[in-house]
């Protein structure tokens, strides 16, 4: 309840001021704890059944919800098995492109302050956490091999490892340029884990000129961190406006105003021929399809990710959306394994389609219907309503903190409202139907809402919306016919 709660109010999916009884507060989310960056604690506990019987390969957020899950249910210790590709523990990823990347002076996050699941308004599962849980972690060690009749998995270091039920969340991996136009350069960045981040950082330390190639989620973070970092930066995009999946070139344009304020400068509509480098083999500068140079001495690209389904391609993939099929319920094909979070392709049954989601707040709520249905009685299918946010500039000193929130689907027309200081909001109307909205710096009150109206779907009176004079007004529109359908 908590954890619905806290998403419901809107609260930072990592930080701790979703707070929950009992979990270690901290007095400031963003400031260090006692740890050294390169020198994460790993833990591992002695498990003694070798017939494991269950095993989550991936230790992302979706394996950190999931550990939870058996953990209420009694079924951990002694009996779950993580396997990871990363160092360490599970973690709330969204922080790596937030408040990791604050500068030293600003406070920046580091672990173990973002464990899982601190964004789910839960205990904070530290290393220790697992092994208290009896939990048997397997860290830097990732699968490379299933067999599917023998119902075993080979990792990378050639351990056999036997499962009873198998929960596949190895999540995306990042996009890349290819090596051969200067994707594998020195000082060229991809962002999926903290290893990334930590390599980000070394750079950003001695950089002066970054260039952040996509206008998408991780390209806005990244420029807004840079900028705090007082480097020259540079966003570079092939499409014409910032967010174009979910933003209006109205909204976009308010953006890029904000950003543009904060010392950001955008390059649209142009792609990247290739990354130049020195003889010392740094990349040097960005060469765009027209021919014309940026320089740079970082080079950050954010172009989208991909689910990431090896070896697990013959329990079944989507064609269409990619990943890894599953029923409402996360059962694959193959009776026994399931896929979580971003690698799974299931029916978003509100919309009747079939989807992949790569947000946080759906590795979350998939592994808890996952577990729920492995483990007890529960046979609904999932109802997954889409829930997408964002937050920039929100280090100390920033004259102005971007925080939005966005439910449901961004189809039929779009009705802005509200002046950008700092509230704005947006209604998606299809067929008179209240489809989908966004709001930015809106209250927890407000934020609460925003689901209610995506989930219900009002029909509501465009005329009046588009009249509207505040964002106050026009949700109190959106509320009113809410509550006429009720
Ligand atoms: C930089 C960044 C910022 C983000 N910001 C936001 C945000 O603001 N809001 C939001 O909603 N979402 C955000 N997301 C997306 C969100 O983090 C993901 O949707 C979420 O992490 C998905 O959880 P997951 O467990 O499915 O995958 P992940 O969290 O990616 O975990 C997958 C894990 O599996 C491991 N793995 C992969 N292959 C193997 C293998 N073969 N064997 C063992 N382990 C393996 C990986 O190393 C990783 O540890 C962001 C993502 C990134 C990368």
């Amino acid at each position: 309840m908590a954890n619905s709660l806290s998403i419901k109010h809107g609260l930072s999916l990592w930080c701790p001021q979703s707070v929950s009884a009992n979990r270690v507060s901290r007095p400031n989310c963003f400031a260090p704890l006692p740890t050294t960056r390169r020198s994460y604690v790993v833990a591992s506990a002695s498990f003694a059944n070798e017939n494991r019987e269950f095993v989550i390969v991936g230790g992302g957020n979706a394996a950190g919800y999931a550990a939870r899950s058996f953990v209420e249910h009694g079924m951990a210790n002694g009996k779950l098995c993580i396997v990871s590709k990363e160092a360490v523990a599970p973690y709330e990823r969204p922080a790596l492109t937030k408040a990791y990347l604050f500068p030293h002076d600003k406070k920046p996050a580091r672990l173990p302050g973002f464990h899982t699941c601190v964004g789910g308004g839960g205990e904070r599962q530290t290393p220790d956490w697992y092994k208290d849980q009896g939990i048997e972690m397997l860290y830097q060690d990732p699968v490379t091999g299933i067999d599917i009749e023998k119902q075993t998995l080979t990792t990378n270091s050639g351990k056999i490892l036997k499962y009873g039920s198998l929960i596949i969340s190895t999540g995306c991996t990042a996009s890349r340029f290819p090596e051969k136009i200067g994707g594998n350069l020195a000082g060229v960045h991809y962002i999926r884990d903290v290893s990334d981040a930590d390599s980000l950082i070394s750079s950003l330390e001695k950089s002066q000129k970054v260039v952040v190639v996509g206008g998408g989620y991780i390209g806005m973070e990244v420029a807004a961190a840079a900028v705090a970092w007082k480097l020259d930066t540079t966003v570079v995009f092939p499409e014409s406006h910032l967010l174009p999946r979910l933003f209006t070139p109205s909204l976009a344009g308010r953006y890029e105003e904000l950003f543009e304020k904060n010392g950001v400068k955008f390059v649209k509509g142009a792609s990247i021929k290739t990354l130049e480098a020195g003889i010392d083999g740094q990349v040097t500068a960005v060469k765009l399809e027209d021919g014309s140079l940026i320089e740079a001495d970082t080079v950050v690209i954010g172009i989208g990710a991909k689910p990431a389904v090896s070896p697990f391609e013959s329990v079944g993939l989507n064609s269409t959306v990619g990943g890894i099929q599953v029923d409402g319920q996360f059962r694959t094909s193959v009776p026994g394994i399931f896929a979580i979070g971003d690698v799974a392709a299931f029916p978003l049954k509100i919309y009747d389609r079939v989807a992949r989601v790569e947000h946080v707040d759906h590795a979350r709520r998939s592994a808890q219907h996952c577990i729920n249905s492995l483990l007890s009685a529960q046979t609904h299918n999932y109802d997954y309503l889409p829930y997408f946010y964002s937050r920039v500039f929100e280090y100390e000193g920033s004259s102005r903190k971007v925080w939005w929130q966005f439910f449901g689907d961004n189809v039929g027309e779009a009705i802005e409202v509200g002046n950008f200081n700092p509230k704005i909001a947006t209604f998606w109307i299809d067929s008179g139907k209240l489809k989908g909205v966004l709001l930015e710096s809106g209250s927890p009150e407000e934020f609460q809402l925003l689901p209610k109206l995506a989930r219900n779907q009002p029909i509501v009176d465009k005329a009046k919306l588009q009249n509207a004079s505040s964002v106050e007004e026009a949700l109190e529109i959106a509320r009113a016919a809410l509550l006429v359908e009720a």
